[in-house]
């Protein structure tokens, strides 16, 4: 009496507008696609997953989502179980090569679906709990300095427990914002930048190596995302730990920097690299070879903010400050009905079966 087939897939794509400009090396912009997904089972129950990744970071939108999984996921996914996870993977990436944002949203949704079926709290379905609750970092995105300053501030008031800041502009904009962020900021606040593969590696070993002496948590992506002998050439020039998360944009990417000694740390998101199950199998791997992790955010709100929480949650070496609550922030609403709040700079992680978010049901209306 096994009802946890797969009935019917809904793909909504919502552009939502941000507050401010969102700009960072790669791109600037006021709104974001966010395509938001629904799997219903014969069960009637209903599993959520939301993916909103940029353009020019990994070539796909919320519209190409919805395209991509009416046309080539949503036929292999339709009378198959929920809980046959790999091998749901595996008739998607037989369907279509690539496209790790429109799998991810599916990959969300199942796990979504499985808990509420279950009656447990996803992370429940990854592991358990390796931790209470998840300490977050705020972005500080591209903007005057003045702005970047002001935000910063207020950031770490509000209980911020890191910094990342978007550097990849030019040398000198880039030293002075540092800088100034940290006298701001005082010298215990972890800073953290992401040059989203703004540099170079000569330039990149040239700019950080003055940078660094304000005091890094981390550099992240300094080199193009192919460039992974200069990631390692940048790496082995720094003090400060280096960071790849362009470079990893799935599971098999990870192999050749942890092979190649590339960096010391990845960004894993839950959304850029096919989900839950494929963000699971990545830290696993870095935890075999002895590196951490941290989960990005690509602006996500309340469902792929959730994902990212539960996987946070349950996963060991994802052990530094984490960007999960920033797309709800930097949106003008959220698609949940509350669900996820900071407490002292930490997110609390939802406790109701699946995702454990009130999802507003009107945005398929
Ligand atoms: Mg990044």
């Amino acid at each position: 009496m096994n009802k946890s087939i797969i009935k019917d897939i809904e793909v909504k794509v919502l552009e939502l507008p941000l507050k401010k400009q969102w700009k960072i090396s790669l791109y600037a912009a006021k709104t974001r696609a966010h395509a938001v997904l629904k799997i219903t089972t014969e069960d009637g129950i209903v599993g959520y997953g939301e993916a909103s990744p940029s353009p020019a970071f990994m070539g796909e939108t919320g519209y190409t989502i919805k395209l991509v999984i009416d046309k080539y996921l949503k036929p292999v996914l339709i009378g198959q179980d929920i809980f046959s996870v790999d091998k749901l993977h595996e008739r998607m990436n037989f369907s279509i090569y690539g496209n790790y944002a429109a799998k991810s949203t599916v990959d969300i949704a199942l796990y979504d679906a499985m808990g509420k079926t279950l009656g447990v709290p996803v992370y429940k379905l990854l592991g358990g709990k390796c931790r209470q609750d998840v300490e977050l970092s705020w972005v500080v995105g591209m903007q005057d300095l003045e702005g970047a300053i002001e935000e910063a501030k207020e950031k770490i008031k509000l209980g911020y427990k890191a910094l990342k800041v978007k550097v990849g502009n030019t040398p000198e904009i880039d030293y002075n914002l540092v800088k100034t962020i940290r006298e701001a900021v005082g010298q215990d606040v972890p800073i953290r930048l992401d040059a989203n593969q703004g540099y170079d590696y000569k330039t990149a070993v040239e700019v950080f190596s003055k940078i660094e002496e304000f005091g890094l948590e981390s550099i992240e992506q300094p080199v193009e995302r192919w460039d992974i002998e200069g990631l390692k050439f940048v790496k082995n020039r720094l003090k400060t730990p280096i960071m790849a998360d362009e470079s990893v944009s799935s599971l098999h990417d990870v192999n050749r920097i942890i092979n190649e000694r590339a960096a010391d740390i990845v960004n894993i998101k839950v959304g850029k690299v096919g989900g839950l199950s494929i963000a699971k199998k990545i830290a696993t791997i870095l935890e075999s070879a002895g590196m951490t992790a941290t989960a990005g955010s690509n602006l996500e709100v309340g469902i792929g903010s959730a994902a990212s929480v539960h996987f946070v949650i349950s996963s060991k070496n994802v052990n530094l400050p984490n960007d999960l609550l920033l797309g709800g922030p930097l949106h003008e609403y959220d698609i949940i009905k509350g669900g996820l709040d900071m407490v002292d700079g930490k997110v609390i992680c939802p406790e109701n079966p699946g995702l454990g978010i009130d999802v507003d049901e009107s945005i398929f209306k």
